[in-house]
């Protein structure tokens, strides 16, 4: 029999790091404001900001803390509400409570995205900004969503940490919105262990959050414009806010750069492969009556790395606990987000949040039958036959004995 593939080693690091990594250990730069000009930290920024076709972008120690620095950029007052889907990462609140602001969470549907009628019931006049977190990759209705804001003047982060790669209506997710912001953690597309970065077309939001991030003094000039812009629009915003602002000290290091931008190269083939290696889990868990893939909505083009699918029929939770013990006895590591003990994707758990944590019906229904499966794009053909196998097999285990006693 075939061996279970293992689902969480990442790809190994290029080799095109190496030499660079060596140059870093030899001279000890690792520090991103050491060299006068062209530290790999800002060749970084250029590099991802021009792959993703944003005018600015700034690396930083994690997706949380470019959320964070979004957040305290756009300048909000102290208790603003803030809103989130109510299905992402605890990381997501997180960042908002850390901006001493206060999340507000909205209804997420069975098909991982923001349930449009309570989201425009939610965008009351006392909003801030709103985080759309992208969460596994699954794009929301953007068009609504940026029409809803765009009419109301509240501000869009992108939370995009799993969605390099993603596009709605051919439009790079995490331009949408007024910022977007990345996560290079390992089990995201692109992995130095730790590190984030966010991209923005806005300059006095950029020089807030380079200051913030801890570019003191007047570290802020080795932060380069987009090229071809002599408009001298950034050295402006940061004159303005020049010993205005705290310094959080967020950085990146060279090391973790250098990583990085090995990697860049690599993303256009993860993409094709994460997407292909879905589509064709997809099909087959599709094909079952107790599994179901939600589609995407039409204007997206996905780049997945994991898959998640719902429980069709499964009557009880102890039913969806069957059903990931019998595809954990056949080699596959199956999360039920809303079963498994303390998830940190199952917004009951948030209980640092401060005030009333109103009950989300919808997203808690989808939360307790909603799986999730990494799928690395490094697996082959046998490697997902043998993962749709033992989840068909699983849930033909629970589900196949009913039906016999049923006919
Ligand atoms: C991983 C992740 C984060 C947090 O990223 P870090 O870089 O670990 O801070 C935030 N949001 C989503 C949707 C994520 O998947």
């Amino acid at each position: 029999m075939a061996l279970a593939p293992n689902v969480y080693d990442a790809e190994p690091i290029p080799e095109s790091a190496r030499a660079e990594i060596e140059r870093l250990l030899q001279t000890g730069d690792l520090f991103r404001y050491t060299a006068p000009e062209d530290a790999p930290v800002s060749l970084l920024e250029r590099e991802f900001a021009d792959m993703l076709g944003a005018k600015y972008a700034l690396a930083v120690s994690s997706c949380s803390a470019a959320l964070f620095l979004s957040l305290e950029a756009l300048g909000l007052a102290p208790g603003t509400p803030v809103l989130i889907p109510a299905f992402t990462f605890a990381a997501v609140p997180s960042s908002i409570v850390h901006a001493n602001c206060q999340p507000v969470l909205v209804e997420v549907g069975e098909d991982y995205r923001i349930d449009m009628k309570d989201f425009a019931a939610k965008l009351t006049e006392d909003v801030g900004a709103v985080i759309i977190s992208h969460m596994r990759g699954h794009t929301s209705d953007m068009d609504a969503i940026m029409a809803l804001c765009d009419a109301k003047g509240v501000p869009v982060i992108e939370d995009a940490a799993h969605s390099l790669g993603t596009t709605w209506h051919g439009r790079k997710v995490g331009t949408i919105g007024r910022v977007g912001c990345f996560s290079f953690q390992s089990y995201k597309l692109i992995n130095s262990g730790e590190g984030g970065i966010l991209i923005t077309d806005d300059a006095d939001l950029v020089a807030r959050a380079v200051i913030m991030s801890g570019a003191y003094e007047h570290n802020w000039a080795k932060h380069k414009a987009p090229a071809g812009d002599n408009t001298g629009e950034m050295d402006r915003a940061f004159a303005r806010w020049q010993n205005k602002l705290p310094l959080y000290n967020l950085r990146l290091s060279n090391l973790s750069a250098a990583i990085i931008r090995s990697q860049l190269p690599e993303v256009a083939r993860r993409v094709r492969d994460g997407r292909a290696n879905h589509d064709y889990v997809a099909a087959q868990l599709n094909a079952s009556p107790w599994l179901s893939v939600p589609p995407a909505l039409p204007p997206e083009e996905r780049a997945p790395d994991s898959i998640q699918f719902n429980l069709m029929g499964f009557v009880s939770d102890a039913e969806a606990r069957a059903f990931a013990e019998a595809a954990a006895a056949r080699g596959v590591k199956v999360q039920v987000f809303g079963l498994s003990t303390d998830n940190a994707r199952a917004f009951w758990n948030w209980q640092f949040i401060p005030g009333d944590r109103p009950d989300l019906p919808r997203t808690r229904e989808m939360l307790m039958r909603a799986c999730d499966v990494r799928l690395p794009a490094r697996l082959t053909t046998p490697d997902l036959d043998f993962i749709a196998g033992a989840l068909l097999s699983a849930a033909e285990d629970i589900k196949g004995e009913l039906r016999a006693y049923g006919t």
